[in-house]
């Protein structure tokens, strides 16, 4: 057999149909059986798996498939089972983890790292004993081989897969190490049973976190018993999303096989070449982008692998994806309404094998074939075009965001609030909400028609307008102090934008899986982003001219809509946020103009994009906060900026809120009483705050008089001049019959905390 040179960390497993999701829903609602889930699993693999091979990948994975989540799969593997699903077997166990049944709540979900893959959060217990269940990952090998595949088998290492768990009671989860271990080392054990020759990738993406010397000091002990189980397993440590130069320094000192690293994300990870070079470790170079959608320039990509094989010799380099490649959607072949110039700058996962392999030709081989140099030019063609294409650049946007110099609002906090209160004269504990109101299937069927164009636009916008007309009564009814039109017209916060803004494209299936079978279609900003014309002022604008009280405008602001887009490549994203937040900008002064006088700019994914490690988050802060404060930089001091963050936990990121600088912030905290508030009030935060008083993630009224308590354990920690009581975060995923008396029930609780300190 040749020498192996291509390889792939993961592939995605959802289908390009989404067929696993289709099945597992169908399986959810008892409308087929398990084995039919089974049969389409089979398919998927087999098809990924030949897709790999036919592209000449030299290794492939097994186990990168799962019906939910790997994280969820590992539980499985180790007998990590919550003692709550204690009585459940098979897929009902599995999948009663993930969802919840009757009797047992799901266990907890989080995102993978910096990506929107979410997974499921181990729950350990220091009474826990584990037990292997290989079951599956023999199983899927096995297929592989029958199916002609000498695969691979990948699993999450021992180091991320308690680094991600939680204990119950709080404590430390590595004090679970030794139980954990044994574990892993008869799971390798089964493993080389399986065949005389055994790759297992072991996936550790923990190690490009800032560690401490507690999880450092278990990286040698783990993998030089790991990799002496069998003679006949090679493992390979992978790594991604950052560098690991500190665990690179530790590993080739064990007898692992290969080291994997991202040199897209990781870039530093070029540090740890010399320690590699010396070793006889084999390195596992991630070039491909696996968390991106753009043709890879196959030219760049040589010379960084060149850089690559001056320090480590070529022998002992393998070429790989920067990380699995579940992060990218499927193919392009279904991308038929695309335009043409557009999409031959795309290439998703299939399209991304293709050009790891012509990577490797023109690394390893002597000579391309005919075949191969024409790839190579069309490529070369697709980057020309990339570079040069007014699609992508836009002179007047560039310089526009050069010579702004206007980087903020007029006035200060102090000066600004003192004359809002006085112009919009709205009471201490003032209620709203954060935006959106129940999106019905009536609005939804109208938003696809007009979509395809079976309904007039006249139509369309009177069918939107009745909703905010109901929305407004509603809101006038229930006695809220300060209202909004709804939302009925965005099926996603950055879509709507996004389909507005000039250098923005969307894919009619570039699905992602973003947990188990839900997938997102991001969309992707390729050139250069303006604003043709106003994005929400009519909406608001009518829904103001229907209501005497304040209207606050909705608007999503510059950090997030780049955190929930594929980014373009060719720029660094902070020059993106800033075109997007000049945008923005233009959007605030055009809605302040039309009367609106509360503007709300959404930041619900600002904490999403902090870098891995400490390092770079100043410089992630540096350009987040500029771009969120020059995206509000044309409001008038009068003109009351709000936002709206989606998380509590910001004890670490609070001088950056307060840089922030807008006038009010309504956060999510109801789950968690006033612990969460506490630190705006340590540090002096002056401006206002609106804090959650109940969770809208639940179907559940709250009471009057348990809002009656959050908000009075709120006056605890900030004054009733500081405070604003609102939902938790907006309300589009509930029902009416949900959403009413929730808020009448938390009017009513404002009435009767006023009345109380009046
Ligand atoms: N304004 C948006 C809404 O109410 C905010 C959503 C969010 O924070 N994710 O839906
Ligand atoms: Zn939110």
């Amino acid at each position: 057999m040749s020498e192996n040179k291509s390889y792939v960390v993961g592939f995605p497993r959802i289908g390009e149909e989404r067929e696993l999701k289709k099945v597992l829903e169908l399986f959810w609602s008892k409308k087929c059986e398990f084995s039919e889930v089974e049969s389409v699993a089979l398919k998927l693999k087999q098809r990924h798996w030949a897709y790999q091979r036919d592209a000449g990948i030299d290794l492939i994975s097994t186990n990168d498939f799962s019906l939910y989540d790997n994280m969820l799969d590992m539980i499985v593997t180790l007998g990590a089972t919550p003692s709550r699903f204690a009585s459940l077997k098979n897929e009902e166990l599995y999948f009663s983890m993930a969802r919840g049944n009757k009797d047992a709540v799901a266990m907890e979900m989080t995102k993978w790292f910096n990506t929107n893959y979410h997974y499921i959060v181990p729950e350990l217990s220091l009474e826990d004993n584990y037990k292997l269940n290989a079951t599956k990952i023999i199983n899927e090998y096995k297929e592989a081989k029958e199916f002609g595949i000498n695969a691979k088998i990948n699993i999450i290492g021992p180091l991320t897969f308690l680094g991600l768990s939680k204990r119950q009671d709080g404590g430390d989860v590595y004090e679970l190490y030794n139980k954990i271990s044994p574990v892993y080392e008869e799971l390798l054990e089964q493993i080389s049973l399986l065949n005389e020759e055994i790759i297992v990738q072991i996936d550790e993406p923990i190690l490009v976190k800032d560690l401490d010397t507690k999880v450092l000091s278990l990286v040698k002990p783990t993998y030089d018993k790991l990799a002496l189980i069998s003679s006949n397993i090679k493992i390979a440590l992978v790594t991604y999303f950052e560098h690991s130069n500190e665990a690179t320094k530790i590993l080739v000192n064990t007898p692992i096989w290969a080291l994997g690293l991202d040199f897209l994300h990781g870039s530093e990870n070029k540090k740890g070449l010399e320690t590699i070079a010396k070793s006889d470790k084999k390195l596992l170079a991630g070039v491909v982008d696996g968390r991106n959608i753009w043709k890879c320039d196959l030219e760049a990509t040589s010379t960084l692998i060149k850089s690559i094989t001056d320090v480590v010799k070529k022998e002992q380099v393998l070429l790989s994806t920067s990380c699995s490649l579940l992060h990218t959607p499927f193919s392009l072949k279904y991308e038929e309404k695309m335009d043409s110039e557009i999409k031959n700058w795309l290439s998703y996962a299939v399209e991304k094998i293709d050009e790891l392999s012509l990577l490797t030709a023109l690394t390893f081989e002597e000579n391309l074939s005919e075949e191969q140099e024409e790839l190579l030019q069309a490529n070369k063609k697709a980057n020309e075009s990339r570079r040069t294409s007014a699609l992508i650049h836009d002179k007047a946007v560039q310089t526009r965001v050069e010579e702004r110099t206007k980087l903020s609002r007029d006035g200060v906090y102090e000066e600004r609030i003192k004359i809002q209160k006085e112009q919009l004269g709205y009471e201490d504990l003032a209620t709203t909400t954060i935006g959106s109101f129940p999106q019905t299937p009536e609005v939804r069927a109208a938003r696809r028609s007009f979509k395809n164009g079976e309904l007039e636009e006249v139509e369309y916008i009177k069918e939107m307008q009745n909703y905010i007309d109901e929305c407004v009564v509603f809101q006038e009814e229930c006695g809220l102090e300060v209202l909004v039109h709804g939302e009925s017209e965005r099926n996603d916060m950055v879509e709507y934008f996004g389909e507005q803004l000039k250098g923005y494209g969307f894919s009619q299936n570039g699905w992602v899986q973003s947990y188990g079978s839900r997938c997102v279609k991001p969309p992707f900003i390729y050139g250069d982003i303006s604003r043709p014309q106003p994005m929400t002022v009519k909406w608001s604008s009518y829904a103001q001219s229907k209501t005497d009280k304040i209207m606050k405008g909705m608007l999503t602001g510059p950090v997030t809509i780049l955190n929930w887009s594929f980014v373009r490549d060719d720029m660094a994203r902070g020059d993106v946020s800033k075109q997007i937040a000049l945008a923005i900008c233009d959007e605030v002064d055009d809605l302040q103009n039309a009367g609106i006088k509360m503007i709300q700019v959404d930041e619900a994914a600002f904490k999403e994009g902090y870098p891995l490690r400490e390092t770079k988050i100043p410089e992630y802060e540096a350009w987040a906060v500029r771009d969120f404060k020059i995206a509000v930089s044309s409001a008038r001091v009068g003109t009351q900026i709000h936002t709206h963050m989606c998380y509590s936990e910001f004890n670490d990121i609070i001088r950056t809120i307060e840089a922030m600088d807008a006038d009010v912030i309504s956060i999510e905290t109801a789950r968690s009483g006033n612990e969460l508030l506490k630190i705006f009030a340590e540090v002096g935060y002056k401006q206002e705050v609106g804090p959650g008083v109940y969770d809208i993630h639940s179907p559940r009224v709250p009471t009057v008089e348990e809002m009656v308590k959050q908000i009075e354990s709120l006056l605890e920690v900030l004054p009733k001049e500081q405070l604003w009581i609102n939902p938790d975060c907006g309300l589009k995923t509930r029902k009416w019959e949900e959403v009413k008396p929730s808020l009448i029930n938390m009017v009513e609780a404002v009435k009767i905390v006023r009345a109380t300190i009046a």
